[in-house]
C-alpha cells in the first residue's frame, strides 16, 4: 500500500490571498525593473501561474546597492542606538505577528509548504528571531584590553556596510529572517536576493519593516534570477560581505565572485546529507518517529506521534513561543530540508524491525493539497525538483537499491511524491543531497563503525543520535564532523544556537550570538598613557 492520497479531498478551506506585493522593493518603494522584465511564480500544488513578478537583474542590484551604501553611510540606521533600532524590530515582529495568516498562505502557494505549519511555526518563528536580535541590539560591545605596553586599549564592534543576503526557496520566511534580523540588529544595511520561486513572502517583509520604522534604503529587496541578480550581488564591488544559502555547487560560485571582485568576506550555508544513528537501545516506537519526522515529516498535532515524549516533539511542532527551531520542520514534510535526515543508520539487532515499521508510517502519511490540515506531506516546489527526486528514485532501484515503500509520484496534478524508504548502502542516493521525500536506511554493528559510516560523506551539516547510553552519545556526538548534533531529537533549532556547516556544508553561522558576529567588524583602538596610576 502506498502512502495515502488526499489530493480528492476537498472538505476544507483555502483562504481568499491577493498578492498585493510584485515588484522590487529599493530605497523604500515598490518599482518595476529598469528591464520591464517580469516573470511567473508558480503554484507547486497545480503548476499555475500565481503572479508575475518584476525581474530584478544587475542594474536593479547597482540601484537597490546604492541605496544601501547611503542609508550606510549617511543614514540614520547605524548611527542610532542599538536600544533604537530593537525597538523598530520589536515593532516588525508585531507586524509579522499580526499578519500571520496571510504570510503563511503566500508561503504555501509560493513553496508548498503546509499552510498549518506555517502558521504555527515559520512565521511566529521569523518573528521570534527579530525579537531575539533586537534583544541583542545594544548589546554589542567591544573589550577592554590588556595591554602589554603603557597603553589604553579597547575595541569596537561596528557594522561590515552593506550585505547582500542570497537564499534559497525551501524556507521563505525563516531564511529571510535568518539573514536579515541579525544584519539589522548590527545596524547594517542590505539587498536580499529571494529564491526565484519564493519571492512574495520577502516583498511582504519589505513592506512591514518600512511600516514598522527601518528607514529607506536599508532593506532592499530585489526578486530576480541566480546567475543575473545573484552573480550581481556576489560580484559588486560595493557590497561589503555576501551571506548565502543555497547549494554547494553555488556557493562555490559566489565564493569565486567574491574573490575576483572586491575579496568581500562570504558566509555560505550550504547543502547536506545528514546522517541519523540509532542503536540497539533506543525505544524503537520513538526512535522510528523521530526518524520519520527527520526525514520527511512533521506534524502540527502531538498526537500524531504518541511515542515521542512532549519535550522532544518541542523541537518539531508549536513552540513558536521559544523558537524559530520548527520551521525547518515544515520544509522536511517534503525532505526540502537541507538537514534532513536522509541517511538513517540502524544498529543491527533492531533492524530489521526498525524497517518494518518506519515503512508503516511512512504509508500512513496522507501526501496532498498542503491548505488541507488532515494532510502531512504537501508537493515538491517545482517541476525541476519534482522530477530530479523521481530520478533519484530510479537510479536508487536501478543501483541495486531495495524499494521498501513508496517510489512514485501521487495525485492528479501538482509535484507530489511518495515517501520513499531505500535499503542497502551502496548507493549514490545514500551519498547525494537528493531534497525530497527520500530516506536511505542502512545498518550498522559497532559504535566506531557507525562513526565512521556518519564520517563518509563530503557534507557535514547536521546528525542525529538516538540511544539511552549518555557514554555513547557523548562519543558520537565528539566524533561526527557536522555542526548541529541533536541527541535524541532531531531539529533542535533555536534563536540561541547557532546553525552552521563543517566541510562542504559550508561556514558562518545562522543563529546565535555568532550570526550577530558575521555582521560585525571589530576594530582595536590604542592611545599612549601617561602618568596613570596603574595599567
Ligand atoms: P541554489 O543554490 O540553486 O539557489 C540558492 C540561491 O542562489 C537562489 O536565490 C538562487 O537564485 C541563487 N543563485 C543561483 N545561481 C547563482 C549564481 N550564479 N550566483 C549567485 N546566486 C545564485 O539552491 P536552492 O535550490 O534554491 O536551494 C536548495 C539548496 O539550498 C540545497 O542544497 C539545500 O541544502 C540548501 N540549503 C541549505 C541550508 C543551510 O542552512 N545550510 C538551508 C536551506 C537550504
Amino acid at each position: 500500500m502506498a502512502a495515502a492520497v488526499a489530493n480528492g479531498d476537498k472538505g476544507f478551506e483555502v483562504p481568499k490571498l491577493e498578492i498585493k506585493f510584485t515588484k522590487l522593493f529599493i530605497n523604500g518603494r515598490f518599482v518595476d525593473a529598469v528591464s520591464g522584465k517580469t516573470f511567473e511564480t508558480r503554484d507547486p500544488r497545480t503548476g499555475e501561474v500565481t503572479a508575475r513578478i518584476a525581474e530584478g537583474d544587475k542594474a536593479d542590484v547597482d540601484l537597490a546597492v546604492k541605496a544601501a551604501r547611503e542609508a550606510f553611510d549617511h543614514g540614520p540606521w547605524p548611527r542610532m542606538s542599538g536600544f533604537q533600532r530593537g525597538r523598530i524590530l520589536h515593532k516588525f515582529a508585531d507586524l509579522v505577528e499580526q499578519h500571520t495568516e496571510e504570510l503563511a498562505a503566500l508561503d504555501t502557494v509560493d513553496a508548498g509548504k503546509l499552510f498549518a505549519m506555517g502558521k504555527a511555526i515559520d512565521i511566529p518563528g521569523g518573528a521570534n528571531l527579530l525579537r531575539y536580535y533586537a534583544g541583542a541590539a545594544d548589546k554589542i560591545h567591544g573589550e577592554t584590553l590588556k595591554m602589554a605596553r603603557p597603553c589604553h586599549g579597547y575595541t569596537l564592534k561596528e557594522p561590515v556596510g552593506v550585505v547582500g543576503h542570497i537564499v534559497p526557496w525551501n524556507y521563505p520566511t525563516t531564511m529571510f529572517f535568518f539573514k536579515v534580523s541579525p544584519a539589522l540588529a548590527a545596524g547594517c544595511t542590505m539587498v536580499v536576493k529571494p529564491a526565484e520561486q519564493t519571492p512574495l513572502s520577502a516583498l511582504f517583509y519589505a513592506h512591514l519593516a518600512k511600516e514598522a520604522g527601518v528607514p529607506d534604503g536599508v532593506l532592499n529587496v530585489v526578486p530576480g534570477f541566480g546567475p543575473t541578480a545573484g552573480a550581481a550581488i556576489s560580484s559588486h564591488m560595493d557590497i561589503d560581505k555576501v551571506s548565502f544559502t543555497g547549494s554547494t555547487e553555488v556557493g562555490r560560485l559566489v565564493m569565486e565572485a567574491a574573490a575576483k571582485s572586491n575579496l568581500k568576506p562570504v558566509s555560505l550555508e550550504l547543502g547536506g546529507k545528514s546522517p541519523v544513528i540509532v542503536f540497539d537501545d533506543a525505544d524503537l516506537d520513538m526512535a522510528v518517529s523521530l526518524v520519520h519526522m527527520a526525514t520527511y515529516t512533521n506534524k502540527v498535532d502531538l498526537s500524531d506521534y504518541p511515542a515521542v515524549p512532549s519535550e522532544i516533539m518541542c523541537t518539531s511542532t508549536i513552540c513558536s513561543k521559544f523558537s524559530s527551531i520548527l520551521h525547518i520542520n515544515s520544509a522536511i514534510l517534503q525532505g526540502e530540508i537541507c538537514v534532513a535526515g536522509s541517511r538513517i543508520y540502524v544498529q543491527e539487532g533492531i533492524y530489521d524491525a526498525f524497517v518494518k515499521k518506519a515503512s508503516e508510517m511512512a504509508k500512513k502519511s496522507v501526501v496532498g493539497d498542503p491548505f488541507n490540515p488532515r494532510v502531512h506531506q504537501g508537493p515538491q516546489i517545482d517541476k525541476d525538483q519534482y522530477e530530479k527526486v523521481l530520478k533519484y528514485i530510479d537510479i536508487g532501484t536501478r543501483e541495486g537499491a531495495t524499494l521498501v515503500t513508496g517510489g512514485k509520484p501521487c495525485g492528479e496534478n501538482g509535484y507530489y511524491i511518495e515517501p520513499t524508504i531505500f535499503t542497502n548502502e551502496e548507493m549514490s542516493i545514500a551519498q547525494e543531497e537528493i531534497f525530497g521525500p527520500v530516506m536511505a536506511l542502512m545498518k550498522f554493528k559497532t559504535v566506531e563503525e557507525a562513526i565512521q559510516k556518519a564520517n563518509s560523506t563530503r557534507y557535514g551539516l547536521a546528525a542525529g543520535i538516538v540511544t539511552k547510553n549518555i557514554d555513547i552519545a557523548n562519543t558520537v556526538s565528539r566524533s561526527i564532523r557536522a555542526g548541529a548534533i541533536w541527541i535524541n531529537c532531531y531539529l533542535g533549532f533555536d534563536p540561541d544556537a547557532p546553525f552552521g556547516g563543517y566541510k562542504m556544508s559550508g561556514f558562518g553561522k545562522d543563529m546565535g550570538m555568532d550570526a550577530l558576529e558575521k555582521y560585525l567588524h571589530t576594530k582595536a583602538v590604542v592611545t599612549p598613557l601617561y602618568n596613570t596610576p596603574w595599567l
